[in-house]
């Protein structure tokens, strides 16, 4: 999601940049302060069925070489491997690694003159153990995605997405490595040459046309590949009806956008972004086609509300911008936020206030009916500080109707579905990799409690969340002063 509004203040950068402030700065990273993967044991633990949305209490896991060898009740006498750590589980809750589905790790650190290097273990000290970038410069990606992999201990798992997909001329013109298509026959040497990347999630933005859309769809499943959209000109329910995978953004720019401007006498402001008039009748017959394609289609939604929230109501608070999580990021990124953000007017805050709230509503009816979510940041957008915003999306998905079960799923299994990566993770079964989040409460009991992280185990790695901050806020310190 971006500001339309300030698309003209951005200079141009090129991959070649990119990739030069990437190395450089990805050399000069300080050895991880974290400890060695050895077997685990975590005995007498409650665990989360994030298939089944219950928590099963009693259990003993056995992590070997960064994988779940066994979940089984704690009264079962099992052989546990030699020398392994020793965790005891009592109070405790294990749910599996969080999945932020929505992220941009390269172009929007680019334009806070940064990178994302140093703010990778912002994600792992959240219990965010993967994320899904939708729409970024590829070698920058690719890059990341590598070094991440060398870096359990410190990183997520980074899933790649092709460039924006765009008709021409496209939406954000300064990005400068949109891939615009107009004619569906150039579709398939591109994704094919987003497969030889290691693409997993094709994005199709808002200006591409069916035809080209309806390709992408076409090829990337040919390819085994994701497709999501934030659509425009290529409508929601088009996209559905195509069998796109997933659609990201419930806003103005995107679903609501799509729905209101189908129902009078709605309109797009398009210098904010936000819609404008009464709100929006969920019960309308525009609104009841859209959900039941999207049911029928089985097409996801990331509704990535904190991003939406951030963007139509902070800018009126006092305080926003000392808020003690956003110390964890770059000050050029910090510096970079207000620019970026819109300014509203005072007396637009009841509207804007109105607005978000009318993408909970229509978040709820989507779960309500069936649609499955999923938990997604936008991050770094304005205040939207990686892996601490997952936690800010599932509380707001909660107040949008969902129960803390569902939420949590929205950053579990649903994900892990929607990346065709669900017999790898996105729950705790023998077989699956072991990204796991310890937490010292209930997130069933409050979803804030997805918060209190005792521990992080990404591929068998444990970490320590106050290790990994402490050690983010000494870098931001000394080396973007
Ligand atoms: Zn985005």
């Amino acid at each position: 999601m971006w500001n339309r509004e300030r698309d003209t203040v951005f200079t141009r950068k090129n991959s070649i940049l990119s990739f030069a402030l990437l190395t450089i700065l990805g050399a000069a990273l300080p050895v991880a302060a974290s400890e060695q993967s050895t077997p685990i044991v975590i005995r007498n633990v409650t665990i989360f069925d994030s298939v089944q949305g219950t928590m099963l209490p009693d259990r003993t896991i056995v992590i070997v070489d960064g994988s779940i060898q066994a979940v089984v009740s704690s009264h079962q006498r099992i052989k546990t491997p030699r020398r392994a750590r020793a965790i005891d589980g009592r109070g405790k809750y294990v749910i599996p690694g969080l999945i932020d589905s929505h992220s941009h790790l390269v172009f929007v650190y680019n334009f806070g003159h940064t990178t994302s290097y140093d703010v990778l273990p912002l994600f792992l000290a959240n219990g965010v153990t993967s994320v899904r970038d939708v729409g970024d410069d590829v070698m920058a990606e690719k890059i990341l995605a590598r070094y991440s992999d060398d870096h359990p201990e410190l990183c997520p798992r980074i899933f790649l997405a092709s460039q924006l997909i765009e008709g021409d001329p496209p939406f954000h013109q300064y990005i400068g490595w949109n891939a615009v298509m107009t004619d569906p026959a150039k579709v398939p040497a591109y994704v094919d040459d987003m497969a030889a990347w290691g693409v997993t999630t094709l994005k199709i933005y808002a200006r591409t046309g069916r035809a080209v859309g309806r390709k992408v769809i076409e090829e990337g499943h040919r390819h085994g590949m994701v497709v999501t959209g934030h659509l425009g000109a290529y409508t929601p329910l088009e996209a559905a009806e195509d069998g796109i995978d997933s659609i990201e953004h419930i806003s103005a720019g995107s679903i609501y956008g799509y729905l209101a401007a189908r129902t009078t006498p709605r309109s797009i402001d398009t210098a904010s972004a936000i819609t404008t008039g009464p709100e929006l009748d969920l019960t309308s017959p525009v609104v009841q086609e859209l959900v039941g394609a999207l049911v029928k289609n089985k097409v996801m939604v990331d509704p990535t509300l904190v991003v939406f929230r951030n963007m139509l109501l902070l800018p009126d608070l006092p305080g926003v911008a000392e808020n003690p999580e956003n110390s964890y990021v770059p000050a050029s990124l910090r510096t970079f936020w207000p620019t970026y953000a819109t300014s509203f007017k005072p007396e637009t805050l009841e509207q804007r206030k109105k607005e978000f709230r009318s993408y909970q509503d229509l978040t709820g009816l989507l779960f309500r009916s069936g649609v499955k979510l999923l938990a997604g940041t936008d991050e770094p957008e304005p205040s939207v500080v990686p892996g601490f915003s997952l936690h800010e999306e599932l509380e707001l998905l909660v107040e949008s109707g969902l129960t803390p079960s569902a939420a949590l799923q929205t950053a579990t299994i649903n994900p892990a579905r929607i990346l065709k990566k669900d017999k790898e993770m996105g729950s705790i079964e023998q077989g699956k990799r072991a990204d796991l989040v310890i937490l010292n409460a209930s997130p069933l009991a409050d979803i804030r409690n997805s918060r209190r992280i005792y521990r992080v185990i990404r591929a068998g790695t444990i970490s320590d969340p106050d290790v990994l901050l402490k050690m983010v806020r000494e870098r931001i310190t000394s080396q973007h002063p």
